[in-house]
């Protein structure tokens, strides 16, 4: 998962979550990213370049607020992670195919959860099957 910056025709700053900079890339081409705001779909990538400047004394108390709230942040990231694989049927690589069948009525309606790649999920984007990237890779497929 990549953090993105982006900034639309009309100025506005928003972030947005995506699987990789190839689906960036390949959504943004499609139009299929909107402003936040305005609804507009010209957007553009802003490049992320922090700079920050501490005393040494600063930068300490910085890294311990980092590791505080980074195991917080896992914690919070676990149990969302243990809901989602409790309620939904793991169908691995097969995801595409089945999350087309439940849209189509041809599967019975359910949650599921897998694999697909890019060229996978701009074929649901576009077809406007509901899907939503979770941020980790299952490897229990095998
Ligand atoms: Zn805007």
């Amino acid at each position: 998962m990549i953090l993105y910056k982006l900034k639309c025709a009309n100025g506005h700053n928003f972030e947005s979550w995506f699987g990789s900079s190839e689906i960036y890339e390949k959504l943004n081409k499609l139009g299929q990213i909107k402003c936040e705001f305005c609804d507009c779909n010209s957007i553009e990538k802003e490049l992320m370049s922090p700079k920050v400047q501490v005393s040494s004394a600063e930068k300490s108390i910085g890294n311990n607020l980092l590791t505080k709230s980074h195991s917080e942040a896992e914690k919070i990231f676990r149990e969302f992670r243990e809901k989602i694989e409790k309620n939904t049927e793991n169908v691995g690589r097969d995801f595409a195919k089945i999350a087309r069948q439940i849209h189509e009525g041809n599967s019975p309606e359910r949650s599921i959860i897998g694999e697909a790649t890019a060229q996978e999920t701009i074929d649901l984007i576009e077809d406007e099957i509901p899907i939503t990237p979770l941020p980790w890779i299952n490897r229990k497929t095998n």
